[in-house]
């Protein structure tokens, strides 16, 4: 999941991001309006989280343009005042919801969660292929009712694998949309990842559900009868 965080106090976005991050998103900070609609126009974000008053363009201008140009992705707002008349603008353009600062970071994740969530039939509760199961609300993992503990860029890679079944992922692609870098300065890391994963969810188990396409990349799938 790739959010992105336009906000120009950088105490705040990092914060967030920290936070975030420990949680396994994968987060780009934008520190101004301009940058931040750039980049959502450029990449795709699962979320992004848009503070109000910020350089160059404001938070709703943001919105507005996003809005305005069919980007439909999932706006959490960020306000320093909690005025009734800064809400509704807020959602009369199109924010999917709205946080107050300052808030406990427990909140902001409580909401992610809901919006992501609710966000688009792309993002369900649960994820499954076969007897593995990945639960996006409690971050638990099973495979055949047997719970598997993954660590945060453990499961960051079986999501994105689960989002995709039958699909044969590229290492280019993986080395994106997962760690955020170009395959280029990034080759072995992925095999390494990738054979961590099967340890864990194929390893023990009669029927292997990641399958290496040579020369390609990676598919995970139900198995063949
Ligand atoms: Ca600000």
């Amino acid at each position: 999941m790739r959010i992105l965080v336009i906000e120009d106090e950088a105490k705040v976005a990092s914060f967030i991001r920290r936070g975030l991050e420990a949680e396994g998103y994968r987060v780009d900070i934008a520190p101004d309006g301009e940058v931040g609609l750039t980049q959502a126009f450029d990449h795709e974000y699962d979320l992004v989280i848009l503070d109000g008053m910020l350089p160059k363009r404001d938070g709703l201008s943001v919105l507005q343009e996003m809005r305005r140009h069919k980007l439909r992705v999932p706006v959490l707002m960020l306000t320093a005042r909690d005025t009734v008349a800064d809400k509704v603008a807020g959602l009369d353009r199109g924010a999917d919801d709205y946080l107050t600062k300052p808030f406990a970071f427990e909140e902001l994740l409580a909401r992610i969660r809901a919006l992501l969530r609710r966000g688009s039939p792309l993002s369900p509760a649960s994820l499954s292929v076969a007897d593995l199961k990945l639960d996006l609300i409690s971050h638990a993992v099973s495979r055949a009712g047997t719970r598997i503990e993954l660590t945060a860029k453990e499961f960051a890679l079986l999501e994105f694998f689960l989002r995709q079944p039958g699909r044969v992922l590229s290492r280019a692609i993986i080395a994106q949309h997962v760690w955020g870098v170009d395959f280029d300065t990034f080759t072995n890391v992925i095999d390494v990842y990738v054979n961590y994963l099967r340890k864990k969810i194929d390893a023990g188990f009669p029927t292997k559900l990641i399958h290496t396409v040579r020369g390609v990349g990676y598919v995970i799938k139900e198995p063949e009868e």
